[in-house]
């Protein structure tokens, strides 16, 4: 009986629905994030010089940050916590800025490195030793 399975089916998406308005956006959000990940993770791995793959993974991290944002945002809406908007946000800024700042790509040896002391003025590459800055 078709038409019973429809109706208990959503009576069940129904009742998701009351208990959290978000719920039914998650799936959606994973496989944008997965994609936007993999599609980034592809094309940097395919740029052939490391100024480049440096300039896509900043145009990546902004990309993603914004993605994070703009679904924070849009779920913090739908639970009328608008005054929380900003603050995702800012974290969202903030960690963009610290993956374009502390991430590299070394020009001798082309493998991806993070600096993890960020106060710190010079950087060496920890797979060959490259002075990165
Ligand atoms: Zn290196």
């Amino acid at each position: 009986m078709p038409e019973a399975s429809r109706d208990r089916s959503s009576g069940t998406f129904g009742k998701n629905m009351k208990t959290d308005p978000a719920a039914p956006y998650f799936p959606f959000y994973m496989i944008g994030l997965v994609s936007i990940g993999l599609a980034s993770w592809l094309w940097i791995k395919t740029r052939s010089k490391p100024a480049n793959k440096k300039k896509w993974f900043d145009v990546s991290a902004i990309v993603t940050g914004i993605y994070v944002g703009v679904f924070m945002s849009f779920i913090l809406g739908l639970w009328d916590q608008f005054y929380l908007i900003p603050f995702p946000l800012l974290a969202c800024v903030f960690i963009i800025y610290l993956n374009m700042r502390f991430t590299f790509f070394c020009d001798s040896c082309g493998k991806r490195s993070f600096s993890q002391s960020w106060l710190s003025r010079v950087f060496h590459c920890p797979h060959c030793g490259h002075k990165l800055k």
